[in-house]
């Protein structure tokens, strides 16, 4: 009779976590020119496992040697990535606690204490600054800490209103160029700088303000709004996708639905 290999539940959470591994490393590097060499690397280690189980020694010497050298090699070159991976598995494991905070939060909120969001802050701006074309880049911070961005730029801690928001990105302010950082009704910060995005894959159209804009939500789990300074077009990305000239009504849908 055929023996079945027996599969316990530790296989099964070995297997799990190997896939959401690949998975986030392949988010990662996904549109970059590095997914060339995660296929490459894929391929190898499948070629690899193959040799050593058809008993392939002198191949399967030669690529297990490639392989214990490469290791070090691909740490080396690939030090700016293996930190946004690691940055990025921080920022999922900060949402996983905000679960429950978050529970506290709508229990808090069925008793009758409701913070709403003033989005039409936001969206009363993003329309005027379209109308008149004045750029705005305006990063939504969720659960998660982003002090990083805020200590790039000033300090501000003030109650989100439509004037405010569009004085800051008024070109003659001095605090219109980079990012204002926002969450909920207060705006934390302005003049930020925000890490660019290094996908090739992009609009050749769009400068820095959106690749910027992307780049952020790449590293951290924030939505980040665009106005463009050259059409009016609004845009929003998040988890590292842009949503290129929207409605007002679809900004409103995704503010709402980020629960910024
Ligand atoms: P637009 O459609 O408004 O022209 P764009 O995507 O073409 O936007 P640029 O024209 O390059 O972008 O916009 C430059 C402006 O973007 C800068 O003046 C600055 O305010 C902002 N910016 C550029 N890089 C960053 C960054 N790393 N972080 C935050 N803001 C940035
Ligand atoms: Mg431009």
């Amino acid at each position: 009779m055929l023996g079945l290999p027996s599969i316990n539940i530790v296989d099964i959470i070995d297997i799990a976590l190997v896939a959401a591994l690949v998975y986030y490393i392949y988010r990662l590097v996904k549109g970059t020119n590095i997914i060339l060499i995660f296929w490459a690397l894929i391929i190898l280690l499948i070629i690899w496992r193959a040799t050593d189980m058809l008993g392939m020694r002198l191949l399967g010497a030669i690529l297990s040697s490639i392989v214990s050298v490469g290791l070090i090699a691909l740490i080396v070159i690939f030090q700016p990535e293996i930190r946004r991976f690691l940055l990025f598995v921080g920022t999922k494991t900060q949402l996983d606690e905000s679960f429950f905070k978050r529970i506290k939060f709508w229990k808090h909120n069925i008793q009758g204490n409701k913070q709403t969001v003033n989005y039409e802050a936001y969206i009363n701006a993003c329309m005027h600054m379209s109308q008149s074309k004045t750029g705005a880049l305006i990063v939504f911070k969720r659960r998660n800490e982003v002090d990083d961005l805020v200590t790039t730029g000033e300090r501000i801690d003030a109650l989100a209103s439509s004037p405010l928001i569009e004085a800051l990105f008024f070109k003659n302010s001095p605090l219109h160029d980079g990012a204002v950082i926002a969450r909920g009704n207060a705006i934390l910060a302005a003049r930020c700088i925000l890490p660019v995005t290094s996908r090739l894959d992009i609009d050749p159209n769009l400068g820095l303000r959106h690749r910027s804009a992307i780049g952020v939500t790449e590293q951290l789990d924030v939505l980040s709004v665009i106005v463009s300074e050259e059409t009016g077009a609004i845009s929003y990305a998040l988890g590292g996708e842009i949503h290129h000239d929207i409605s007002l009504v679809e900004l409103r849908q995704a503010l709402e639905k980020y629960e910024c």
